[in-house]
């Protein structure tokens, strides 16, 4: 009963703190909601790794791509609350995805793909913006509701929990394989070249990497290279934006 009480009180305050305009609301909302957003990544984490093959690469090159991602993640803004991972999988198409709480995939066929570390790290960055920026919390939030968000938040207690958990870690997979709003990719690219050039990289090497999957796009080749890729916001209209950064 005393539980409830609190759970009302807070819900309360948050839905004052939340409607009034001011900064504290946005970190209060989001301090409460990291451990929510842990479970829905962890679970969404093993709900991949069943389904991908995780590949174990040569000890030289996993110190390379591990490097250039602790680079890039210390360079990141939330890099003392979330566990960041990095996990290579076993598929031939050119991308690369992130689930809430930091864990970010890599295909093999992005591997191959990148020209070099600056491209590689470019694409990385890209991918830790989008846990950066929470857009998939953000999303998740507007998907399900808010009142929804802060039941799971608050109310650990209920037998239902677990399945909506899990319910809604499938729309953060289905989040992260698709793509963002257009909004979030835009803010992902450019958060993603601020971390990139924090960790010493030009933006130049993400830009060629961008305007070599836009070269091949109407080639033969372009089904498996775009597939994901080619998400909402044109290549033309992101490599703009990141020239004019
Ligand atoms: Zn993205």
């Amino acid at each position: 009963m005393k539980h409830r009480l609190f759970s009302l009180i807070l819900i309360a305050l948050i839905v004052f703190t939340v409607s009034a305009p001011n900064i504290f609301a946005g970190n209060f909302l989001d301090s409460l909601s990291l451990g929510l957003e842990n479970e829905i990544g962890h679970i969404s984490y093993q709900q991949i790794i069943k389904q991908k093959e995780v590949v174990q690469l040569p000890k030289d090159q996993e110190t390379r791509v591990n490097q250039i991602f602790s680079q890039l993640v210390k360079n990141s803004h939330r890099h003392k609350e979330i566990d960041y991972s990095l996990a290579v999988v076993k598929d031939d198409t050119v991308n690369a995805f992130a689930l809430p709480a930091g864990y970010i995939f890599l295909h093999t066929g992005l591997l191959a793909y990148a020209q070099s570390d600056g491209e590689l790290a470019g694409v990385l960055a890209h991918e830790i913006a989008h846990v950066d920026r929470r857009h998939s919390m953000k999303t998740i939030s507007r998907t399900i509701g808010m009142s929804a968000l802060l039941e799971l938040i608050l109310n650990r207690s209920s037998k239902k929990r677990k399945e909506d958990i899990s319910k809604v870690g499938l729309v953060a997979i289905n989040l992260a394989q698709l793509g963002y709003s257009r909004e979030a990719e835009y803010e992902a690219d450019s958060y993603g070249v601020k971390f990139m050039q924090a960790a010493g990289y030009s933006k130049d090497e993400i830009l060629n990497f961008w305007r070599r999957l836009e070269g091949q796009s109407g080639g033969g080749d372009s089904h498996a290279i775009l597939q994901l890729f080619s998400t909402h916001p044109p290549t033309s209209e992101r490599i703009k934006r990141i020239e004019a950064m």
